[in-house]
């Protein structure tokens, strides 16, 4: 059975990066029909906090990543760690080392001096230093001095590292606690990770791992270092972009799934297919399918897919986000509106929950002003008799139904001898406060008898003030 897994390090909320690397982990394994496994770093007790597990907990959550297991932490997971440093070092797979840093300092300095590649020089290696009281030592893996080592990679194709590339890692610093590729391999190890999907700054960590690895003769995962997320300057993606964490998007009035969408697309394909359900993604997923060079983050895009899969989700889960983000703003929506048809006449022209929201707040509470460039162009003096009339015959009509109002649109164009938009366009501005909305009867229909003639009055006001 295959096993993936994310390993996060909580220094920090989920970014875009990690999170695509979670769905690709998600993904294969459940292509797979294999488990995924959460496990949390947190061995750098400085930079992990509390805050960031359960900022990558919610993120996890939100994008709908369920794992089969974990959330694993590596904090909890020392006495292993420990043990398993202790059978290399009995092995003569590791060994302890003395030296200072001082030492180290000039060592590297010399050898930069000589335009040599930085390394630890061996000094302790053959010692046999013994730990007790007082000295202040560290573990070093024996890597072996010969050979290639060599692993399995789906986006790279087959890497291999000369041994004498490689120098003796720290695998334990001199406070006991474990450095990161000790504690990564034991791991994979015990979880029985059979395929590690990673960023490729991880590459160069590999070669060392599957020393490891093999020096605890376990076997070797197979891997896939996918390329990094550009930015649009061609830059690693950063803040300075405007790379924001996972909830962030919530926050914006994202969809989960358009935004797994838009991250597997972001270094994965599948012909020229760009719209995905999350079935879709699971039934196509392939490691074959992985990029092999970078792309770049488009704000632009992420807007498309999320209108097209606000286009598409069923109208119930989107009237629902609609009603959970007017109640974050304290915005009564109760009533006889028919929110549903609301949302439905909306969603097609807007490409994110907020906006929808922001394009229909006129429904439920007054506008402060009118948009100045709106009422500048469409309450003219001569606006004012076509207003009149309108509110006049919307008092008295029978029937509230868009079928109806447009009747009596189309009638007063007839009566006054203008064109519809003469007519339209300032009912559509005294009624939603702006020139941009659906087909008016249709708007006026749903807005109500009452908000209407009330807006008309208002706008009758307006118009007479001028
Ligand atoms: N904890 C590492 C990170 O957040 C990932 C380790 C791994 O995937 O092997 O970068």
């Amino acid at each position: 059975m295959i096993k993936t897994r994310f390993a996060p390090s909580p220094t920090g909320v989920l970014h875009v990066g990690g999170a695509r690397t979670a769905l690709f982990c998600w993904l294969y394994s459940k292509k797979m029909k294999g488990k995924f496994v959460l496990r949390i770093e947190d061995t750098d007790l400085e930079r992990s906090t509390p805050e960031s597990v359960q900022a990558i907990l919610d993120a996890m959550q939100w994008l709908d990543l369920d794992y089969d297991e974990g959330p694993y932490y590596q904090t909890q997971r020392f006495a292993r760690y420990q043990q398993a440093i202790r059978q290399l070092v009995e092995q003569g797979d590791a060994y302890h080392c003395e030296c200072s840093r001082e030492r180290l300092d000039s060592l590297r300095e010399q050898q930069m001096a000589a335009k040599e590649k930085p390394r630890y020089d061996g000094r302790c290696r053959d010692m046999g230093l013994k730990p007790g009281a007082g000295k202040s030592m560290v573990v070093r893996f024996r890597n072996p001095e010969q050979g290639v080592v060599s692993f399995k990679d789906h986006v790279k194709g087959e890497v291999n590292v000369d041994n004498r590339e490689l120098d003796d890692l720290i695998i334990e610093r001199s406070d006991g606690s474990p450095t990161y590729n000790l504690s990564v391999v034991v791991d994979d190890m015990e979880m029985d990770i059979t395929h590690v999907l990673r960023g490729d700054d991880h590459v160069n960590n590999t070669s060392r791992q599957v020393n490891i690895l093999r020096a605890l003769n376990a076997p070797v995962p197979e891997y896939a270092h996918v390329p990094m997320i550009l930015g649009d300057d061609g830059k690693r993606l950063s803040k300075r972009h405007g790379a924001v964490g996972v909830m962030e998007y919530f926050e914006a009035g994202y969809l989960p799934a358009a935004l797994l969408n838009y991250l597997v697309r972001l270094g994965w394909s599948h012909g020229d297919q760009e719209i995905f359900t999350r079935d879709e993604m699971i039934e196509l997923f392939t490691l074959d399918g992985l990029n092999k060079s970078a792309s770049s983050f488009n704000t632009d895009k992420l807007n498309w897919i999320n209108q097209q899969h606000m286009m598409s989700a069923p109208l119930g889960d989107i009237v629902s986000l609609v009603k959970q983000r007017l109640d974050r703003l304290g915005i009564s929506h109760s009533g006889a509106l028919d929110f549903a048809s609301v949302v439905d006449l909306y969603r097609q022209r807007v490409s994110t929950i907020n906006e929808l929201v922001d394009s229909i707040l006129y429904f439920f509470q007054d506008f402060a002003e009118y948009d100045a460039k709106a009422a500048a162009k469409a309450f003219k003096p001569t606006a004012l008799q076509p207003l009149q009339r309108l509110s006049a015959r919307f008092a008295a009509l029978d029937n509230w139904s868009a079928a109806d109002i447009h009747a009596v649109i189309e009638a007063i164009t007839v009566e006054l001898d203008v064109g519809m938009g003469k007519v339209g366009q300032p009912l559509r501005v005294a009624v939603t406060g702006g020139s941009f909305s659906p087909p008016i009867d249709q708007t006026v229909e749903l807005l109500g008898r009452e908000r209407c003639l009330t807006r008309l009055e208002r706008a009758i006001a307006h118009v007479s003030a001028e």
